[in-house]
């Protein structure tokens, strides 16, 4: 039997593994052998002594990220085997190889079975980020993984994590057959983009929107649009092929900058305007009528502390799109706290619109593209929500 630390939880919280949580929370721990500490792999027991699962130890309120509902002891073919899936998964979704998009979450966390561990596709180079010190530490073992599941597809991989772990330290490329000078051109549904995974926010780009940008051109077509919080213009590429005219406005002026660039690669006679400004006074100072509008704001709450306020920002936001969209206008907004679920995000939005005094009709309902699958037992991961508006 295994060797590692062990954990045993109060009676009756097995509870949770039982329903195939991966998590187990501090609270649910009774004693612990072997004085585990932060990244530590750890057997996890019931009161009564019965073997029920393995996973990466925390010093938080979220005590044990679960990989295993077995009490083993993992070995690098254990970790290559829960990468091999994830792999083979996308190439199920046609993403290997493909011409028209070559950038795509290759691992998403708790959706593909380790919690903690994101790995992005971009044309060629992956993007780690262990957003857990247990997943930091066997990143050796995840590289070598990647190398033997992608051989050349793979030509190198960049480790992102310093930020998301919030340690000293430095980024760095864990494996490069050949280092990429940035940034690096990727393609998603036949358009170019410039990433730079070094100086650029998360690993680089928001790969979760490809779907909705998708979908966002088929509303475009003459239209006069608002792209909010536009990073480096994933709508707003979409929306210059078609649309009459586009203003991009975002408060990073690099994000801005690459967002120029990206219309400039794509359409350089696109009809774009891009404003480094906030966005709510941005929305004081316009006086433009748009057509069409994107509300893609950050996390406005990362915890549930900050939930509250979140709900408060989301509506006003909202409301102010409503205030001044055009009639028969259309509104796509967006919201990516994981502690703000569908159904309060959705009163957020109708308390906007009562404010606003529009008549305003849901249309579509949105969410990540397949590349970021959801693990059925673990809703939280559920984060990004969107909805397609049409306002009267
Ligand atoms: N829609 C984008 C992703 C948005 S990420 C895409 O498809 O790529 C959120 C963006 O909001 C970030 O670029 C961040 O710089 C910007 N941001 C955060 N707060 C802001 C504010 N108050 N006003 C304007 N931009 C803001």
């Amino acid at each position: 039997m295994a060797v590692l630390k062990k954990v045993f939880l109060k009676r009756g919280k097995d509870q949770a593994l039982a329903r195939r949580h991966p998590w187990v929370f501090s609270g649910a721990i009774a004693r612990t052998e072997g004085n585990p500490t932060n990244g530590d792999l750890v057997n996890v027991f019931s009161a009564e002594g019965k073997p029920l699962a393995t996973g990466f130890f925390s010093l938080g309120s979220i005590a044990i990220r679960l990989v295993a509902f077995d009490a083993i002891e993992p070995n690098p073919a254990f970790w290559q085997d829960i990468l091999a899936k994830a792999v083979n998964y996308r190439k199920l979704l046609g993403l290997l190889n493909n011409k028209q998009t070559n950038v795509f979450r290759l691992f998403n966390a708790e959706g593909d079975g380790i919690p903690g561990l994101v790995i992005d596709y971009y044309n060629g180079v992956a993007v780690m980020q262990c957003h857990t010190e247990g997943t930091y530490l066997i990143r050796p073992i995840l590289v070598q993984a990647l190398q033997n599941l992608l051989g050349k597809q793979l030509t190198a991989v960049y480790d992102k994590s310093v930020e998301a772990l919030n340690i000293k330290g430095k980024n760095d490329y864990l494996f490069a057959a050949e280092k990429p000078t940035l940034p690096h051109t990727v393609t998603e549904n036949g358009h170019s983009f410039l990433v730079d995974w070094e100086t650029g926010q998360k690993t680089g780009f928001f790969i979760d929107q490809r779907n909705n940008r998708q979908v966002l051109s088929q509303y475009t077509a003459g239209k006069k649009v608002l792209n909010t919080f536009c990073y480096t213009g994933g709508f707003s590429v979409y929306a210059g092929q078609n649309a009459a005219l586009v203003h991009s406005v975002d408060s990073s002026a690099k994000a801005v900058a690459l967002a120029d660039q990206n219309i400039a690669l794509n359409n350089p006679k696109a009809p774009h305007q891009s404003y480094v400004a906030d966005v709510f006074e941005f929305f004081r100072d316009s006086t433009e009528r748009y057509d069409v509008m994107v509300l893609d704001p950050p996390a406005f709450a990362k915890n549930l502390h900050a939930r509250h306020n979140a709900l408060m920002a989301y509506k006003r936001l909202n409301a102010e799109a409503f205030k001044r969209i055009a009639p028969s206008g259309i509104v796509f907004t967006f919201s990516c706290s994981g502690v703000v679920d569908r159904n309060l995000f959705e009163g957020a939005v109708l308390a906007g619109a009562i404010e606003a005094n529009r008549n305003v009709k849901i249309i579509a309902q949105l969410g990540p593209p397949q590349c970021h699958p959801v693990n059925i037992f673990h809703p939280e991961g559920n984060y990004l929500k969107g909805l397609i508006l049409y306002v009267e």
